[in-house]
C-alpha cells in the first residue's frame, strides 16, 4: 500500500490551535470544504469515541480530521432544549464509580459532578398499586416485591456465572456456546418461580438496555455486567442498577454533553460537522472517506459509532462478512426520554426520591433531573422498549398524553401539570438509531464477538459497543476512543 507521506502533510500543513496539523487542503473555508482533503487519519463521527481517539492521536503528532453527520458533537450525548433556553439530559446522563476514563475526561474538561438526588423514597408500581420503598436496605434499589427471595437466589447464581465471563472476550466463556444459546427472558423463567422475580429481571433488562429480556443474549447481558467495573474491581448488576455507589450516581453540572462540546472546541477546524459520511473506499493507498460536502484521502480511519450505524456506510470493497454480518446482527435498543418541568421539584418535599419503577403505563422508570440547586424541579421518565415502540409514529401530542399519564399515576396531579415538557425519541435519530447502546441477541456473540474490535485493513473500529469495561455507557466509549488511538498510531 502506497502510504500518504507524513512528510508532505507536514509540508503543507498548518498548525491549528489545537496543535492538530492538517493539510493546507483541510481549511475550512467554504470552497475547501468540497475540495479533497488529507490527513494521516480520518475519524468518522464526533461522539466520545471518535473525539477521544481524536485527541490521542493529535497529541501523538498525526494528522486527522473528524467527519460529524450532525451539526453538533457528542452523538448519544445531548442536550435537550426545554423552550426557555436552558437544557436537560436528553441522552446519558449519569457517571459511577470505576468509570474512571470518563471520568478523567470530565476532570480535564473542566466539568463539573454532583451527586443525582437520592433521599427519601423510590415509588414502585405494580399491578396497579403504588407503594413507597427505601433503597439503602440491603436490597439497594431492588423493590421488595413478593417474589423478592426467589430474586435473590436468581441474582446469586447470576453472580457467579458473571466471575467466568472474561471482560472484553465474552465469547471465550468457558459456558459461552450454552449461554448464548438462550435469551435472558429464557434463563429467568427457568431460574424464578415467581411473577415478582420475573418483572423485576425483566425491568433489569428493560432499564438497563431499554431491551426486552425476550432479545437480549444472556451471555450478553452477563458480560454487560462484568463490564460494570474496572481493572481491578469486578463489575458487578448492583453497580449497574444503583443510584448509591452504581453507576446512576453523578451528574454533570451543566450537562454531560459539556464534555464534547469542549472537547470538540479544543480540537479546532479538524471537526467538520453536516458531514455524513456516505462510502469508504479502500485503495493501494490507503482509505478514501467520502462525505457530504467534503473527501478525505488517509493512510487509515477509525469509524466511531454502533456497529448497526457504521453498517449503513457502504464500503468498497466490501468488509469481510464477519464484520459485515455483525452490523446485522448488533441492534440498537428503543428509548425515548420525557422531561416535565415544574417550579419545584414537589416530590422532594413529599419524601420522595424521584425514582421509580412500573410495570405499565409509557413510562417505566423515572429520576430527579432537576438542576444541583434545586431552583426548580424536573422529572425524567424512561419510555423503554415495548413502551415506545407502541407510540412509534404516533403524534407528539399523543406521547405527551401518555407521558403525564404515568407521571401522575407514580407522583400525583402535580405531576401531570407541568409548566413545559419535551421529549428526546432515539428511535427516530438517523444518526442514532436507537439506544442507549447496541446489544447482542442470541448467537451473535460467538459468531460474530471478536469482528466488533478487529481492524478490517485500514478500516478500524470504535464506539462503546467495542469497549471492554463499561460497554454501553460513556466511559466505554471513552475507553474504546483510547484504545483505537493507539492501534492506529502503532500501524501508521
Ligand atoms: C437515552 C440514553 C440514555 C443514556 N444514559 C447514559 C448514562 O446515564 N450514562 C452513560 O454513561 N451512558 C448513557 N448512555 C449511553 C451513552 O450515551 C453512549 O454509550 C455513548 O455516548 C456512545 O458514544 P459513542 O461515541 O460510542 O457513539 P455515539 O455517541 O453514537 O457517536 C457516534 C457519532 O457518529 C455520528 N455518525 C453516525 N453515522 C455517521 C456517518 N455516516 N457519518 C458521520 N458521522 C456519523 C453520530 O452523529 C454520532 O455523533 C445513554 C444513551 C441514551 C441514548
Amino acid at each position: 500500500m502506497t502510504r500518504v507521506s507524513r512528510r508532505r502533510l507536514l509540508g503543507t500543513g498548518a498548525l491549528t490551535a489545537a496543535g492538530a496539523v492538517v493539510s493546507a487542503s483541510a481549511a475550512p473555508s467554504a470552497a475547501a470544504r468540497t475540495a479533497p482533503a488529507t490527513a494521516d487519519v480520518v475519524i468518522v463521527g464526533a461522539g466520545l469515541s471518535g473525539l477521544t481517539a481524536a485527541r490521542d492521536l493529535v497529541a501523538a503528532g498525526r494528522s486527522v480530521i473528524v467527519l460529524e453527520a450532525r451539526d453538533r458533537p457528542g452523538g448519544r450525548v445531548y442536550g435537550l432544549p426545554l423552550g426557555d433556553g436552558t437544557t436537560t439530559e436528553g441522552g446519558a446522563e449519569f457517571i459511577g464509580p470505576t468509570q474512571d476514563r470518563i471520568t478523567a475526561l470530565t476532570r480535564d474538561m473542566g466539568v463539573e459532578t454532583f451527586k443525582t438526588y437520592n433521599t427519601g423514597k423510590n415509588v414502585y408500581y405494580r399491578n396497579g398499586t403504588r407503594s413507597l420503598y427505601e433503597t439503602d436496605g440491603i436490597l439497594g434499589a431492588v423493590p421488595p416485591d413478593w417474589g423478592v427471595i426467589d430474586l435473590q437466589i436468581a441474582l446469586f447464581k447470576l453472580g457467579d456465572m458473571i466471575k467466568d465471563v472474561p471482560v472484553g472476550e465474552p465469547w471465550k466463556a468457558p459456558k459461552a456456546e450454552e449461554w448464548d444459546a438462550q435469551t435472558f427472558y429464557t434463563w429467568s423463567r427457568s431460574n424464578s418461580l415467581s411473577s415478582g422475580a420475573r418483572f423485576l429481571m425483566d425491568a433489569f433488562a428493560s432499564s438497563t438496555l431499554s431491551m426486552r429480556s425476550q432479545e437480549v443474549s444472556l451471555l450478553y447481558l452477563l458480560h454487560y455486567a462484568a463490564a460494570a467495573g474496572n481493572e481491578s474491581t469486578p463489575g458487578t448488576i448492583d453497580r449497574l442498577i444503583n443510584t448509591k455507589d452504581g453507576a446512576q450516581e453523578s451528574r454533570f453540572a451543566g450537562g454531560p454533553e459539556q464534555v464534547p462540546i469542549r472537547l470538540a472546541a479544543s480540537l479546532g477546524d479538524i471537526v467538520r460537522y453536516n458531514a455524513p459520511v456516505r462510502s469508504i473506499v479502500t485503495g493501494s493507498g490507503g482509505v478514501t472517506v467520502n462525505a457530504d460536502g467534503i473527501t478525505v484521502s488517509a493512510e487509515r480511519v477509525v469509524v466511531a459509532m454502533s456497529p448497526a450505524i457504521a453498517g449503513r456506510i457502504d464500503y468498497s470493497p466490501a468488509l469481510p462478512a464477519s464484520r459485515a454480518q455483525l452490523t446485522q446482527r448488533y441492534p440498537m435498543g428503543s428509548i425515548a426520554k420525557f422531561i416535565g418541568v415544574y417550579d419545584t421539584p414537589f416530590w422532594r418535599a413529599d419524601g420522595l426520591t424521584g425514582q421509580s419503577i412500573a410495570d405499565s403505563g409509557a413510562i417505566d422508570a423515572t429520576f430527579d433531573n432537576s438542576p444541583p440547586d434545586g431552583s426548580r424541579g424536573i422529572l425524567m421518565g424512561f419510555m423503554n422498549q415495548a413502551n415506545i415502540r407502541k407510540l412509534d409514529g404516533a403524534p407528539e401530542s399523543e406521547v405527551r398524553a401518555a407521558g403525564l399519564d404515568s407521571f401522575r399515576k407514580l407522583f400525583g396531579d402535580k405531576a401531570a401539570a407541568p409548566r413545559a415538557t419535551a421529549i428526546q425519541r432515539w428511535d427516530n435519530e438517523t444518526w442514532s438509531g436507537g439506544g442507549p447502546t447496541g446489544i447482542a441477541p442470541p448467537g451473535a456473540l460467538t459468531a460474530f464477538g471478536p469482528a466488533l474490535r478487529a481492524p478490517c485493513g485500514p478500516i478500524h473500529w470504535a464506539g462503546t459497543e467495542t469497549s471492554d469495561y463499561w460497554t454501553g455507557y460513556m466511559d466505554g466509549a471513552v475507553r474504546s476512543g483510547e484504545r483505537v488511538a493507539k492501534e492506529v498510531h502503532a500501524a501508521l
